[in-house]
């Protein structure tokens, strides 16, 4: 990708690393990343491997990962309710867990690597599934999420 990509803060040369344990939260929602690709210079500075890739990130996570996720379905205006998404039964309002979801992100011309969604799941009183409550929720938390995440690792977009 970049080759001999200098350090906008101190001016070496900045190299391809693999970040692991780079994480964040927002609401419910907490995301992980390992062996996450990223450019880092002998001083420790850091940045994207690209300035798309903070946006083809979160295309994976909500669009085609989050997407995959066992979900119920929000309804009513006033009082939020969530029913399941398999059998439309109800769901508690207290979940029964916290879930940990992993996946691998393959991003053109990357190794791919490891996410982590966390994340409280529902058990439907009905047919039994464990769900989230609501995938437009979870897709809604992951880009704040994700921000926190690459601020604590001290990624910057350049
Ligand atoms: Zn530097
Ligand atoms: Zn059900």
């Amino acid at each position: 990708m970049s080759e001999h990509l200098k350090c906008k803060q101190c001016h070496a040369e900045m190299s391809q690393q693999d970040l692991d344990g780079v994480s964040g939260e927002q609401g419910v929602l907490k995301v992980a990343f390992q062996k996450l690709p990223a450019m880092v210079c002998p001083n420790g500075h850091k940045r994207f491997v690209s300035p798309q890739f903070p946006m083809q990130l979160l295309d994976h996570l909500a669009g085609e990962d989050e997407a995959e996720l066992a979900s119920g379905k929000k309804k009513g205006l006033i009082f939020k309710e969530y029913h399941c998404g398999s059998c439309d039964a109800k769901l508690p309002s207290e979940a029964s867990g916290s879930r940990t979801f992993g996946f691998s992100v393959g991003i053109k011309g990357l190794a791919p690597f490891r996410a982590e969604l966390t994340a409280p799941v529902y058990k439907c009183p009905s047919c039994g599934k464990e769900q989230i409550h609501s995938l437009e929720e979870m897709q809604g938390l992951t880009p704040a999420a994700m921000a926190h995440a690459f601020k604590a690792a001290g990624l910057k977009p350049e």
